[in-house]
């Protein structure tokens, strides 16, 4: 399944990451972690999206661009222990940094939320059934958003 949209506004943008959040909040029981692979280009819209998305999820503190924190655990309040994990690759050399954070356990536990910016630097160990959003800059204010989603 693949689905394409373009925006026009970083707010725009904001609101499709809350709207994504809302429809993982009603997703039945699952096995694993939720988890969210982010690519494309540097100002495409990925942290923006994120911040929609942390919104939607009823996360308080406000998501930022990590520059030189490579994985944040935000809390989901009224979930019983959800987390929301903000990671982004974008300063790392390979996979082996992000396995060091314990990554396998965090995308085993099915209350996690994971987002992962720049997810294709690590493409080995992203798992199978993850929604891939591909973020493409296109002008000023214009940004093409491409989800595929697997076997969801
Ligand atoms: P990335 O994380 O992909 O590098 P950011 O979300 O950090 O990108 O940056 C996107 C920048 O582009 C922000 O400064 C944002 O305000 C701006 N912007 C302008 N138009 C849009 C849009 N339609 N969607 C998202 N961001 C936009
Ligand atoms: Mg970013």
């Amino acid at each position: 399944m693949k689905l394409k949209y373009r925006t026009t506004s970083p707010v725009k943008t904001k609101k499709m990451g809350e709207g994504l959040a809302k429809i993982l909040l009603k997703m039945p029981k699952r096995k694993k972690a939720i988890v969210l692979a982010l690519e494309g280009d540097l100002g495409g819209g990925k942290t923006t999206f994120l911040q929609g998305l942390a919104q939607g999820l009823g996360v308080r503190e406000k998501i930022l661009s990590p520059t030189f924190i490579i994985l944040r655990r935000f809390k989901i309040p009224g979930q019983k222990s959800k987390n929301f994990y903000h990671i982004d690759c974008y300063r790392i050399k390979g996979p082996k940094d992000i396995l060091d954070l314990n990554f396998r356990e965090i995308i085993a536990d099915p209350r996690n939320v994971v987002a992962i910016e720049w997810a294709d630097k690590i493409k080995n160990i992203v798992p199978q059934n993850s929604a891939w959003i591909k973020f493409r800059f296109i002008s000023k204010n214009i940004r093409k958003i491409t989800i595929s989603a697997s076997r969801y």
